[in-house]
């Protein structure tokens, strides 16, 4: 089972994601936790080019390609053979990010990113995905008091295009993506999390 969380910076996707990890171990049951851009050492080392400050501009179609390397390594090297071994896998972002950032983001045509998303992961999909969404100035305001100087180069409506991008994919989407309110206490949206899994059968 293949599980991925979602959602702008400063959403709790993170924290969320290793929650339901750790609650995977305590019940006993193999899982993985991992994330994207990244998850293997050749997308690790992705994930640091693509992330690293630079003069230089960055074209959006150079970071898309980037980002569809680093997924290629990621889920032929670890997510396909965890699968396969029947071990659950918790994805921090995935395919969804790409969508939303490049394409409702940066503005790169999202049918272009759905097709080089199928090619990266040679067309798998999670089973579930958890879109954490919440008001920009509330991730931006989480995010501030950790990561202040990277923030502030980012632009609050980029930020909000790609919010709405989540919640667009999630309409589009709707048997897979599951939309909670990340405002909530971290508790209480892990409940709802562990709910869904429940009600959809999955634990
Ligand atoms: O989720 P995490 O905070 O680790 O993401 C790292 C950074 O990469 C974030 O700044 C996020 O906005 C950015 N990102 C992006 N496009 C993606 C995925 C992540 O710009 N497709």
């Amino acid at each position: 089972m293949f599980i991925t969380f979602e959602g702008i910076e400063g959403c709790g996707k993170s924290t969320q994601a290793k929650l339901l990890y750790d609650w995977f171990l305590k019940k006993g049951k193999e899982a993985i936790l991992t994330r994207e851009p990244g998850g293997t050492p050749a997308a690790e080392e992705i994930r640091n080019f693509i992330l690293r400050p630079r003069k230089e501009t960055f074209p959006a179609f150079a970071e898309l390609c980037l980002y569809m390397a680093a997924r290629g390594f990621h889920v032929e090297n670890l997510i396909k053979p965890a699968l396969k071994k029947g071990i659950w896998v918790v994805c921090d972002r995935f395919v969804d990010s790409t969508v939303a950032y490049q394409g409702y983001g940066r503005g790169i045509n999202v049918e272009l990113i759905e097709k080089l998303n199928e090619e990266a992961t040679g067309n798998l999909k999670p089973d579930l995905t958890f879109l954490i969404d919440v008001p920009v100035e509330i991730g931006f305001s989480r995010i501030k008091r950790r990561d202040l100087d990277r923030m502030e180069q980012e632009e609050m409506d980029f930020h909000e295009r790609v919010r709405q991008g989540f919640l667009r994919i999630a309409e589009k989407n709707s048997e897979r993506v599951i939309v909670i309110d990340g405002t909530k206490k971290v508790d209480e949206i892990f409940d709802e999390i562990l709910n869904t899994l429940k009600k959809r059968g999955n634990i």
